[in-house]
């Protein structure tokens, strides 16, 4: 409506300039150098409008033209931006798919395309990974790191390779660098917290663990398992260098966190029994036995006099054992007690009990070595053995990662190195229930046993308490 108007307008003035000059007949003469030219005063208008219009295209045309060559090579070089970016998603995605030899060509295409280094580094870096050369990659990775906006690219990528190579207090060295970049970051939380662990530094490993719980990278029940765990080596640490005062708070704290984690209570209780309190250090074990009987409680429990005769030690044990009176440890801590003391009858009733509902190696080894220690009774000790061989092997502290058996509990798997995984179960896995216990029996009663009698383990309770005490 309102272009209308003003087109109506327009054509309105032209009309009525012409209608104006059209009415006002008129000549110009232009005279110059002689030469005398007389046209009408209205073709002069037009003329000089015609020429004014033409001067304003060739000027445009001008600009366009002399702006050409820049255009193209902008649309030229746009081109080239796309390719390259289009070579790195999919050098990328053959990085992802394990696909070294496309990953190789996306990557040369990408650098030749490109004037982009980060990007391009980037690529390259995985790329070399890809191929295994690690000396490549490491060079990519640490010029990433050089470039304040792609530094915690590059060191996260030399971390990786540093953990790779074994080499863990270069890449603790790293981790901190990147804790200071970005010191919320759950993986460098978790990863900074694992290097700490494996170089055993548990203040630090605390402080950082603590951090990893705060932005949930770690989750708070695991955490608390961890803190205990660190507890208990700081106390070990401790100890090892005579703060006995510091020994104890970190046992205690250990226990405080996790007041049923049998390595801690058998710490604490011990350092108790240490500074002359054998009687607090008892409860602390009765406490956690009352929760779930364990060999090593038993062990500790024992332990805990070691001046006691070995009818003394029968009485302390019989306190615990009617704790629980019918758990399978319960039975086994009195009758292998009984058996050290000599009371023949009421160990093989107890021992008996324990190879009815628990049966394990380590108990009919134990029934072996009473029909020899009472009656040198060869056949029936042989018969005992028998069993034990297609017996599950006794729980003992196993990692949950790569399986080794360890006599002792340890933050840290001194195999494989991993941390806090020792869990308290039968190496061969819980088998309890395994062996057809009566069949086998009965089979036995008569014939001669099939497998050879294995060498007898030393019957001496002490030796073992000694192997498990933390
Ligand atoms: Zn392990």
């Amino acid at each position: 409506m309102r272009n209308s108007l003003f087109f109506i307008l327009k054509v309105a003035i032209v009309v009525a300039a012409a209608v104006w000059l059209a009415e006002r007949p008129g000549r110009v003469t232009i005279d110059w150098q002689g030469a005398v030219i007389e046209i009408p005063f209205g073709i002069a208008v037009l003329g000089l409008l015609i020429l004014m219009a033409a001067a304003a295209l060739a000027y445009h045309l001008w600009r366009v033209l002399a702006k050409a060559p820049a255009s193209i090579d902008r649309a030229r070089k746009s081109g080239r931006r796309e390719q390259g970016y289009k070579a790195v998603t999919q050098g990328l995605v053959a990085v992802a798919a394990g696909d070294p030899e496309s990953a190789k060509r996306l990557t040369d295409k990408a650098n030749k395309l490109l004037d982009d280094p980060p990007m391009t580094l980037l690529l390259s870096a995985q790329t070399a990974q890809l191929e295994g050369d690690d000396k490549a990659a490491s060079a990519y990775f640490d010029a990433l790191r050089q470039r304040p906006e792609t530094e915690f690219l590059g060191l996260r990528g030399l971390l990786t390779q540093a953990m790779k190579d074994g080499d863990d207090l270069r890449a603790l060295k790293l981790a901190q660098r990147a804790k200071a970049l970005r010191p919320t970051s759950p993986w460098v939380l978790s990863t900074t917290f694992q290097l700490e662990v494996r170089l055993r530094r548990w203040t630090e490993a605390h402080a950082t663990l603590n951090a990893a719980i705060k932005h949930k990278a770690i989750e708070v029940e695991p955490g608390k398992r961890f803190k205990a765990a660190i507890m208990i080596e700081r106390s070990r640490e401790e100890e090892a260098r005579e703060d006995m005062a510091g020994a104890k708070e970190h046992a205690h704290a250990a226990v405080s966190l996790a007041p049923y984690f049998v390595p801690a209570v058998v710490r604490e209780a011990k350092l108790i029994a240490t500074a002359g309190k054998p009687d607090k250090a008892a409860r602390l074990i009765e406490k956690a036995w009352s929760h779930e009987p364990h060999r090593i409680l038993a062990e500790a429990y024992a332990a805990l006099h070691r001046e006691d005769d070995a009818l003394s030690r029968v009485r302390r044990i019989e306190k615990l054992y009617r704790l629980k009176p019918d758990h399978p440890e319960s039975l086994l801590a009195l009758g292998v007690a009984e058996y050290g003391a000599k009371l023949w009858g009421t160990a093989r009733s107890h021992l008996s009990k324990v190879s009815d509902l628990e049966p394990t190696r380590r108990v009919y080894r134990k029934l072996a070595d009473l029909e020899l220690a009472e009656n040198d009774d060869g056949a029936a000790a042989r018969k005992w053995l028998a069993l034990a061989e297609g017996a599950p092997l006794e729980a003992t502290w196993v990692c949950g990662t790569c399986g080794t058996t360890h006599a002792r509990w340890s933050a840290i798997c001194g195999r494989c190195g991993a941390f806090a995984t020792l869990e308290w179960r039968s190496p061969s896995g819980r088998r309890m229930d395994a062996p057809p216990i009566a069949a086998a029996r009965a089979a036995l009663e008569d014939g001669t046993p099939k497998a050879l009698p294995e060498p007898q383990e030393p019957p001496a309770v002490r030796q073992a308490i000694e192997a498990h005490t933390p």
